[in-house]
């Protein structure tokens, strides 16, 4: 793959005239001829984008990366102007019709999204948004902690979090969230112009905030801020009891009278569950579990292997980090990581790798929307993926696959109540965007009180009064998107209830209904999506209510002391 600065001048002037080709097409034929040539344009400069952005990932150090971030952070809002063209010439085609049915109402739905939250007005202030954000990313790879006579990042501090000696992993605590005290100011600094900015633009296109351009951006057709506050109760009701009650047994489990922050992380006295090899022992692993998965898996991870698309040592300078981009012109996924030997190697393999398997299965969707699903629909694919790849555990846990799996269903427990938390933190911060630091922060901390009761930072002055948000990149850089995960978890627990749990000859039919999903890409709603592939809607109470019951009476069967 080679990458090479697009030329904005000279696209900008194709990308017009075919604009142009589509606004007086004499017949359905020649506008949907302008509207492929267009979405190729599209899909060439995107590809030059990703590459940048992969490139600046893995080496956020180096000059030259960042100067082709630069020329993106600048340029893609002004590409976002053509774009804008193009959607505004497709809603208003007199074709309009025949576009639909030829690819659907989707495409339509999706154009109305896209340019109720952009207006050339709002260039400039995209692109300072896209520096603040580089900026942020740049701020976080920055880190460089002295711990045990040596100089770490922060992924690789994550380990001595999870050690079984409890001195060893309060220091590794303090030490990583003194990075972010140390940091505190330029955290902040960020952020409020950030909030500041988007509020700036909310208003400018005529909303009342950002909330509404934050939900238009993320490409909600189906779902609107009643039903997401309405599951964030479900949350509070379902999720949070029983993740107190799994915290007291976490307790117990790890003999210690009082569960502090910095005992969160470790789930058994005698250790987490760790893959047993590198993460080059672990990549061919990985080869038999997709091979054994299905016809469809087994093609796809060849392709990653054969092509050098996964990247997933921990290097110093690469950017604190886990994602799967799509590369259009090649119609290939990439895979990013920093494995460090926890049991989170495993899930980069299955949830990014779900990602991947996505944009892999629907790599022949016409165009750029319908390939790249939006996020929530998206986070199912990887979610899911966690779950649909348990039966083959056993290859990378050997003695600790139980455990592995124990711990991982917990973590999924955990996570919601934590995730509705990061959701409704930024409701409270664009409502309020006058709101000084401290005032964000003690919403933060009220807020943790509600959905995470057991919480007790001990003396750590930083998170007692409010700070842990600033790890959260979602937080910065992608605003509303992480309730994404929290309705994607639902839909994916369905697939551990019915492949898994129930297992009965279940699991073909499960896993065909999960292919049949990837296949689909992004070219439904996502509640449609949900539809298709035979799951029930997360926002559904009852829903919620019989997969956390279900999942609780699992997790009472397991004698945890076993581990
Ligand atoms: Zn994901």
């Amino acid at each position: 793959m080679k990458y090479e600065r697009p030329d904005l001048t000279e696209t900008g002037k194709e990308f017009k005239n075919l604009v142009a080709e589509l606004k007086t097409a004499e017949s359905f034929e020649s506008a949907d001829e302008a509207m492929i040539k267009i979405n190729n344009l599209r899909n060439s400069f995107d590809t030059m984008r990703v590459m940048a952005f992969i490139n600046y990932s893995l080496d956020t150090n180096n000059e030259q990366f960042i100067k082709e971030q630069d020329y993106f952070d600048n340029n893609v809002p002004l590409f976002a102007d053509l774009t804008n063209n193009y959607f505004a010439a497709l809603t208003t085609s007199i074709f309009k019709n025949n576009f639909i049915e030829k690819y659907g109402k989707q495409l339509i739905a999706i154009s109305e999204m896209v340019m109720k939250s952009f207006s050339p007005e709002i260039v400039e202030q995209l692109q300072k948004e896209n520096h603040l954000n580089s900026e942020y990313t740049k701020l976080k790879a920055s880190a460089k902690i002295m711990f045990d006579g040596k100089e770490r990042n922060l992924q690789e501090l994550d380990p001595y979090m999870e050690s079984t000696d409890r001195e060893t992993r309060k220091r590794a605590f303090e030490a990583y969230w003194g990075f972010f005290s140390d940091n505190k100011e330029k955290f902040d600094e960020v952020y409020d112009k950030l909030v500041a900015l988007r509020n700036e633009m909310a208003v400018k296109l005529g909303f009342k905030n950002f909330i509404e351009m934050g939900y238009a951006r993320m490409k909600r057709i189906d779902y609107d801020f009643e039903m997401v506050k309405k599951f964030r109760e479900n949350v509070k009701k379902y999720l949070v009891p029983l993740s107190v009650k799994l915290r007291e047994k976490q307790m117990k489990r790890i003999g210690v009278d009082k569960l502090m922050a910095y005992d969160l992380y470790i789930q058994f006295s005698k250790g987490n569950a760790v893959p047993k090899g590198d993460p080059e022992w672990i990549m061919n692993n990985g080869k038999i579990m997709y091979k054994e998965l299905s016809g469809e898996t087994a093609e796809f991870y060849d392709f990653m292997m054969d092509n050098d698309l996964m990247d997933v040592y921990s290097r110093k300078g690469k950017a604190d980090m886990g994602y799967c981009e799509y590369i259009s012109d090649y119609r290939s996924p990439y895979i990013f990581a920093n494995m460090n030997g926890t049991e989170d190697d495993i899930t980069v393999l299955t949830h990014e790798a779900g990602h991947a398997f996505q944009a892999y299965s629907s790599r022949d969707l016409e165009f750029k929307e319908y390939a790249e699903p939006t996020m929530e629909t998206a986070e199912i694919h990887s979610m899911s993926m966690e779950f649909l790849t348990y039966p083959w555990m056993n290859l990378f846990f050997e003695v600790d696959t139980d455990k592995f799996k124990f711990s991982h269903l917990n973590n999924a427990i955990y996570f919601l109540p934590y995730g509705v938390l990061v959701d409704e933190f930024q409701h409270w911060v664009y409502e309020n965007p006058k709101a000084a630091p401290s005032e964000r922060n003690a919403r933060w901390s009220e807020l943790e009180k509600v959905y995470l009761p057991h919480l007790d930072y001990g003396e750590n002055e930083f998170l007692k009064g409010g700070g842990r948000w600033q790890k959260q990149g979602h937080i910065y850089e992608a605003p509303f998107y992480y309730i994404d995960y929290c309705l994607a978890q639902i839909c994916a627990f369905q697939f551990w209830s019915k492949a898994i749990h129930k297992g009965n000859g279940e699991y073909k039919k499960s896993l065909e209904d999960y292919i049949k999903l990837c296949k689909a890409g992004g070219s439904k709603a996502f509640l449609e999506l949900v539809k298709y592939a035979n799951l029930e809607s997360p926002f559904e109470e009852s829903v919620m209510k019989r997969l956390v019951g279900e999942i609780e009476k699992y997790i009472d069967s397991i004698d945890d002391r076993e581990f």
